[in-house]
């Protein structure tokens, strides 16, 4: 089936016992299993039956199917968020003494949790500035890569291929953090990624109201993130957040097309504005990604970056005057949001460090909501006249 019908059929049953045509929300903490034979032969596998709501929920389980079919996958985990999502990945994949890559830049909260956290594990982070530097220098000791396709929040692109190359040259796991450009533009497992994950409070959740992570993949793999994440570390996602992920995700196809349409047409209208020093989108072709974006995925996604001259004083002006846009970090919401990364998102990064991963004074990231492209553009043209 196609991608627009697995949204939304997928991994959707009629309930056996209503006919409820949605998933129904099973808002329980424990499922009784009638005798005491049933009990042992749930907890040992033999019966496949629902036992507590952090190891498996009957809501979560028809999301996780529906998300796997999505991303083609064998398996998909729903968690409570997606830094729950990544510290499982990690937890589960790398040992003491091992060596974690990553290609800079990434979500500050995931830069922040393997800098300061991973490393207290015995783990080695390794950074490298760009996936032609991880292809020419990966260490044969790296036993995980972690990467986003479109870089958090200077989109810079990512190939995938060439990731998953230099991960083949020393045995690794390579990671795709893909909240970005989402399953409906790009399928990273396809490209020969081995787990894929997302913020599922972004673009999937797409209502600005939940927080909740996803990983998908192997079932190998994701037998182990699955043990790590709800028996260990012990963060499943609750019942209602999961009913909202599924009816968000079922929209994903329709919102992302309008998202696309207006981050190209405000895109545009930037470029050609002589108040803006520079536009980030990788759909424009002058920028360095396009033709490897172009090449792998569907689209260029919802996301469009500026500089402005001035640093954050000028960034602050621009923002103040905003008034469709609302100013709030997070992103992939149907409403347009624009934030100044380096003095919130990236604040925790030295100056060097946000130096390094091209995270300027000058930078703005806007979120393109699925409002009418037009009053986005004035809304724009409005705040940055001095
Ligand atoms: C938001 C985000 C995360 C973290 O997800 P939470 O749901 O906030 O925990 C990870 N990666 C990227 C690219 C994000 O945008």
């Amino acid at each position: 089936m196609k991608f627009k019908t697995l949204s939304v059929h997928a991994g959707q049953r009629l309930d056996p016992q209503t006919g409820a045509l949605t998933t129904p929300l099973y808002q329980s903490s424990t499922f009784s299993y009638f005798t005491a034979e049933e009990g042992k032969a749930r907890f040992s596998g033999q019966n496949p039956g629902f036992i507590y709501s952090r190891f498996a929920n009957p809501t979560t389980a028809e999301l996780e199917l529906k998300l796997a079919a999505m991303e083609g996958a064998d398996e998909a985990l729903v968690v409570a968020s997606g830094m729950a999502a990544v510290s499982a990945i990690m937890y589960a994949l790398a040992d003491s003494g091992d060596e974690v890559a990553f290609v800079d830049p990434l979500y500050g909260g995931t830069d922040a949790f393997l800098k300061q956290t991973l490393v207290r594990a015995g783990i080695t982070i390794s950074r490298y500035g760009s996936d032609q530097e991880l292809l020419d220098n990966i260490s044969p000791a790296t036993r995980v890569v972690l990467f986003e396709t479109v870089t958090n929040p200077n989109l810079k692109v990512i190939d995938p291929r060439k990731v998953v190359a230099a991960a083949k040259k020393v045995g690794a796991v390579t990671v795709c953090d893909n909240t970005f450009l989402t399953p409906y533009l790009l399928r990273p497992l396809e490209l020969g990624v081995d787990l894929v994950m997302h913020s599922g409070t972004k673009y999937l959740g797409g209502h600005g109201d939940i927080i909740a992570g996803v990983v998908a993949g192997r079932s190998e793999l994701m037998a182990k993130v699955r043990t790590v994440a709800l028996k260990h570390i012990g963060s499943p996602i609750g019942p209602q957040e999961a009913y909202l992920l599924q009816r968000g995700v079922k929209t994903l196809p329709l919102r992302m097309d309008a998202h696309l349409h207006n981050a190209g047409k405000v895109a545009e209208f930037l470029d050609a504005h002589p108040g803006v020093k520079k536009v980030i989108y990788p759909g424009l072709a002058s920028h360095p990604g396009h033709q490897v974006l172009g090449e792998v995925s569907r689209g260029f996604g919802g996301m469009v970056s500026i500089e402005l001259e001035g640093g954050f004083e000028a960034c602050a002006r621009f923002l103040d005057k905003l008034e469709l846009f609302t100013q709030a970090v997070s992103l992939g919401d149907l409403e347009s949001l624009a934030c100044h990364p380096a003095s919130t998102t990236h604040a925790a990064m030295s100056g060097e460090a946000r130096a390094a991963a091209g995270v300027s004074d000058d930078l703005v990231r806007l979120s393109i909501g699925v409002e009418d492209a037009d009053d986005l553009i004035a809304d724009l043209k409005q705040a940055l006249q001095d």
